[in-house]
This record gives C-alpha cells, sequence and structure tokens, in this order.
C-alpha cells in the first residue's frame, strides 16, 4: 500500500559512484530481516543498515560545490583538483583507483566517507564498479550473522572478477571481529583493517603493492579515526560528524564493543569547528554520531556535556537542524529534553532503543535499566513543551524469551507510542555472552513474534500518522520523484514527507508542507 509516491529509482548520491552504491543498498535493505513497517521504499532511515540514508540529487551538488576554493577541501589542501561534480581528480587519478561499497549502519556510510577521504587526498580516484579499480574495499557489518554472511557472499562474487595485481581488502566491523581468520574463509583478500586504522589504509596498500601478501590493521582503542584530513561527503546538504566512537555498555548480545573497541570521546573544539566548517560549506543539517551518542563525555578541559555540545552545534551559524543518534536510556537525562525544548534547531526526535519491555530481560541483555525507569525516560519524552518523536529498536527472541516477557514488549509499545520501531530477531554473535546463554527461542518462534510485534506497531503507526493530516510542518528537501513536481523531504520529527511542489528547484531548501494523508511510514502532502 503506497501513496502514490515513487522514489524507488531517483534517490542519487553525489555522483555516479554512490548512484550505484545507493541502488545496491536499496536493494539490500528492502532484502533485509527486522526492517519494521516497510511498506514503501520510502523506508525512514534507521540504525543498523535499516534503510538507505543519504538523498541527493547531482545538479544540487554542482552548484553546491561551485563556490569551493580548488585545492582545498574542508579546509585542508589538497594535491589533486576537486572537481564541480564531487569527483576528485588526485595526482595519480587513472594509475591507483579504488571502488568503495558500504553495508551497515550511518556509523558505517560516515567511516566509508573518511576512507574515501583518505584515499582521495593520496592520490586515489574513485571508480564506479569493482573491474575497474586497483583496489577493491568493503566496508562490513557483522551485527547479526545475516549481515555476517551477506559479507562472505559478496566476497565470493568478487572472487569471480578479481583480476590480476587488483587488491581486495575488508574494513569495517566484519573485519575487526574476524581478523586474520578472513584470510583463511576467503583467501583472495589481502587487506582486512578495523575502523580505528583507516588512516593508515594508503600505508597499508602501499605496503601491498611493494610485494606484502596479506596485511591487517586491527588496533581498536585509537581516536584517529575522529580526525581524518579530507571526509568525502556523500550528501550536499546533510553531513554527519561523529562525537564518540567505541561502546563501553557490554550489552550481553552485542558484538560492537568488541569490533569498535573502547568509549572514546573527540574534544568539543574538534566537534565545533567541523561543525562550523561544515556551515561554511553550505551544509544546514547535520547529525551527531556515536553508538552511544548521549553518553559523550568531553575529554578537554571544557567538560561540555552531551546537550551542551548539541547547543553549541544549534548555536553554529548558518546551522538549521542538529540530529542525533543513538541514544542510550541510562545517560538520557533531562537537560537533553530541556535543550530541545529550547533549540527550535535540536531536530524533535529522539532514536531511545529499549530492546525489551520485559526488565527480567533487560537484566539478562545488560542493559543497565528497568522497564519502569525507561518508562519514566519516555515520559520526559512525552510530557516536554514541544512535542517529541521517540523510535526504538528492539529484539525478539533473546534467550530465555517467556510469552510474559514478550507480552510486556507488547504493552510498552502501546505505552511508549513509538513513530518507528526496527525489530530485530535475536542473533547470536560471536564472543558475547548471550551466545553461552540457555533456553534458546527456536526460529520459528522468533517469526512469530516479530510479525505479532510489527503487526501491533503498525496500527500504532497508522494512528498517530493519521492525526497529523491537516498540519503543516518545515521538510527539507532531498528527493525528486520520477514523476512530476513531486518531491521528498524530512520533517525535523524524521518523518518522510512526501509532497507536490509547482517549484523546481527546491533540492536542498526548507519548504512549509501540508499534510494531505498518511500511511504507517510516511505521510504525503502539499508544499504552502
Ligand atoms: N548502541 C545502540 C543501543 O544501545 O541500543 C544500538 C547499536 S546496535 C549497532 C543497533 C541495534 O542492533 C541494537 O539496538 C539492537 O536492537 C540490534 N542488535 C544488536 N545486536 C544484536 C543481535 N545479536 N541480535 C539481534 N539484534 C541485535
Ligand atoms: Fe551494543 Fe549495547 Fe553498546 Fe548499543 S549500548 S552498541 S547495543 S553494547
Amino acid at each position: 500500500m503506497g501513496n502514490g509516491f515513487d522514489f524507488s529509482v531517483e534517490r542519487l548520491g553525489r555522483t555516479g559512484v554512490l548512484s550505484e552504491r545507493l541502488k545496491r543498498r536499496q536493494a539490500e535493505a528492502r532484502e533485509r530481516e527486522g526492517q519494521a513497517i516497510s511498506e514503501t521504499s520510502n523506508e525512514t532511515q534507521g540504525p543498523c543498515g535499516n534503510a538507505a540514508g543519504g538523498v541527493a540529487e547531482e545538479e544540487g551538488l554542482a552548484s553546491r560545490l561551485a563556490g569551493l576554493k580548488p585545492g582545498t577541501y574542508m579546509g585542508q589542501p589538497l594535491d589533486g583538483e576537486l572537481k564541480a561534480n564531487g569527483e576528485y581528480i588526485g595526482v595519480d587519478a587513472g594509475v591507483r583507483s579504488f571502488y568503495l561499497e558500504t553495508f551497515g549502519c550511518q556509523m558505517n556510510d560516515h567511516d566509508s566517507e573518511k576512507v574515501a577521504g583518505v584515499l582521495l587526498a593520496r592520490g586515489y580516484a574513485q571508480v564506479e564498479r569493482p573491474e575497474d579499480a586497483g583496489v577493491i574495499l568493503y566496508n562490513t557489518c557483522s551485527i547479526r550473522e545475516k549481515a555476517a554472511q551477506k559479507v562472505f557472499s559478496r566476497l565470493g562474487e568478487y572472487k569471480l572478477t578479481k583480476k590480476e595485481g587488483q587488491v581486495i581488502g575488508v574494513l569495517g566491523c566484519l573485519a575487526q571481529q574476524e581478523g586474520e581468520e578472513i584470510f583463511e574463509r576467503a583467501p583472495w583478500v589481502s587487506l582486512v583493517c578495523g575502523s580505528a586504522s583507516y588512516r593508515k589504509l594508503p600505508e597499508m596498500i602501499a605496503e601491498l603493492e611493494a610485494g606484502n601478501r596479506r596485511i591487517t590493521g586491527l588496533d581498536n582503542d585509537t581516536d584517529e579515526t575522529f580526525e581524518t584530513p579530507v571526509t568525502r561527503r556523500d550528501n550536499p546538504w546533510r553531513a554527519y560528524i561523529t562525537i564518540i566512537e567505541g561502546c563501553d555498555k557490554a550489552c550481553s548480545y552485542c558484538v560492537v564493543p568488541f569490533t569498535r573497541g573502547p568509549e572514546r570521546s573527540r574534544a568539543s573544539a574538534s566537534v565545533l569547528e567541523e561543525g562550523r566548517q561544515l556551515a561554511a560549506l553550505g551544509y544546514t543539517e547535520v547529525q551527531l554520531l556515536g553508538q552511544t551518542v548521549n553518553s559523550y563525555a568531553d575529554p578537554s578541559a571544557r567538560k561540555m556535556r552531551f546537550s551542551d555540545l548539541l547547543v553549541a552545534t544549534a548555536e553554529t551559524a548558518g546551522m538549521r537542524r542538529v540530529r542525533f543518534t543513538t541514544s542510550h536510556p541510562r545517560d538520557f537525562g533531562v537537560d537533553i529534553v530541556q535543550a530541545i525544548e529550547a533549540y527550535p534547531a535540536i531536530c524533535n526526535h529522539v532514536h531511545l532503543p529499549v530492546q525489551s519491555g520485559s526488565t527480567e530481560l533487560l537484566a539478562k541483555m545488560a542493559r543497565t535499566y528497568t522497564r519502569e525507569e525507561y518508562l519514566e525516560k519516555i515520559g520526559m519524552l512525552q510530557g516536554a513543551k514541544r512535542e517529541i518523536s521517540i523510535t526504538t529498536d528492539i529484539i525478539v527472541g533473546f534467550p530465555g524469551e517467556t510469552e510474559k516477557d514478550f507480552e510486556e514488549t507488547l504493552t510498552l509499545l502501546d505505552a511508549a507510542q513509538y513513530d518507528a520501531v526496527f525489530a530485530f530477531k535475536y542473533s547470536p554473535r560471536p564472543n558475547t555472552p548471550s551466545l553461552t546463554m540457555e533456553d534458546a527461542i527456536p526460529e520459528e518462534e522468533k517469526s512469530r513474534r516479530l510479525g505479532v510485534l510489527l503487526a501491533r506497531q503498525r496500527e500504532i503507526q497508522i494512528a498517530r500518522n493519521a492525526k497529523l493530516v491537516g498540519r503543516t510542518f518545515e521538510v527539507m528537501v532531498e528527493g525528486r520523484s520520477r514523476r512530476e513536481n513531486q518531491f521528498m523531504g524530512h520533517t525535523s520529527c524524521n518523518r518522510i514527507l512526501n509532497f507536490t511542489s509547482p517549484e523546481q528547484e527546491v533540492l536542498g531548501h526548507y519548504r512549509q508542507v501540508r499534510v494531505t494523508s498518511s500511511s504507517p511510514n510516511s505521510l504525503a502532502g502539499e508544499v504552502e
């Protein structure tokens, strides 16, 4: 059931290179398990690789980049040429080239932007097809077993087309998790590199070119990843800023503390400087990123709290929207709600993963809060002076989840009134404490529970979105349909709003849109 809008093809990336990637990711998103209430291809941007993120348009990009000073990018000198279409021609372009494919969450998307920046700044050219590349890099996810399987099946495809001398590298979470074992399972891979070592990639590739057979970069406790000299942004209007890396929370089912290492926060001055540079380049929306973004602890003498950082970013001249994800319930305080209330530029959307509605199960998951404590935070958000949209992540079928536990998750949906839920079947992961827990839930039962949960949430979303018909929202226009005069964008509260407009040059601009109809996952309307 759609709403008459069609954005399935024209979600273009910054250049042809990214268009290809987005097309592939759309296909993956359609296949992927666990996506909540996904009735159209206009999925909301969620955690853990739920949907394609950036929506941009090449024409808009050309005008956006037109004002850039040649020879610099993000204020850094480059040794090649940055063309108006976003393509960077390095000094050795044509000799050294890379193809980069990304699978996973927004953190992975942003890591890939940094990887591309690092290589472009060192004279590599980015190409659109793996067969044209000297180096193929695959940035991976291992959060669930299916994601990990997908990586190996894709690596199998690369094997079939691999040319003499071509380097195939695995980056990201699966690289960190499997380490050198990847060489055993896929001997045609010669580079394995975790997210903390990306700055060293040019040197690692050079070693391979010099005759080394295999190389790994698997340190995971440095903060080097924050400060890549060049970040090649995929979206001309919305940019990511990493403020905290890794995770110290140790939820019993999760590989992230292992694959991304311990929690490291970035100095507030550095975060704010990146925000200013982005605003100077014309970005009006930024998203502060971290696995537990609100656990941010400023390592500098300023000791800014997360909410202070949000406010300071929102006060940056030219900044119109500040998003943040993902928040951990334990560290979610009233100061964040107050910041959202006081600063319209801070988007009124909070992604607050609950995982389960049962206190017993939350304890087994080591989530560090009870159902009641979580619902207190929800109460805080629901009682805010400004309406705040809440979304969440849920795992069904965790070991030992009883019917009663599951029922409590269903009643929590009713209480929390989420605007979107990303629900996943529990997937046992290597190196995690839950791997050895008893009372595994059979796959069919996990699927049944997932279906019941999604059906309940769908009803909630139908009712909540229907209440928005007749209201007007500000939308940042991000995509154009193949159909004439049809566009799409996000509201501050992160709803997708498809709309008609007689005006053609609206991409990247903000427009007031009146909602005329709704569906479980999106709204439709007309520009005012
Ligand atoms: N840091 C965030 C938090 O505290 O909720 C979440 C990050 S995790 C990368 C994203 C989501 O993946 C989690 O919220 C959880 O719902 C899901 N997830 C993580 N490990 C999983 C597993 N082993 N099986 C199923 N889902 C999992
Ligand atoms: Fe994983 Fe828990 Fe850390 Fe989120 S808070 S990344 S779920 S360990």
